[in-house]
């Protein structure tokens, strides 16, 4: 895995063109419902489902843990990945 390094554009696309509701309900394969309209997802960090996703951030927030998910971070949560590794499994979903 060393020195394998990705450009700013690469970075931008995983994070930005891979559906944070994609990742959730298939790549990382999290339960999760639409409720209210939103897609609610059970918390890679606290278990709870006081969650939503934003289409238009494309972020999975927890309003629980106050905090915002993209594409990597929650692969990485979920699978226990590296950095390296989730955002060759992302490229994998452009
Ligand atoms: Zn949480």
């Amino acid at each position: 895995m060393q020195g394998k390094r990705f450009s700013r554009e690469e970075l931008f696309r995983v994070r930005n063109q891979v559906s944070i509701n994609e990742v959730i309900e298939e790549i990382v394969d999290l339960p999760c419902k639409i409720r209210d309209g939103h897609l609610r997802f059970v918390c890679p960090v606290c278990s709870e489902s006081n969650t939503a996703t934003n289409p238009k951030t494309n972020l999975a927030r927890c309003f629980r843990c106050r905090k915002n998910f993209n594409p990597i971070d929650m692969v990485m949560l979920v699978r226990g990945a590296g950095f390296v590794e989730a955002v060759q499994c992302l490229k994998e979903h452009l």
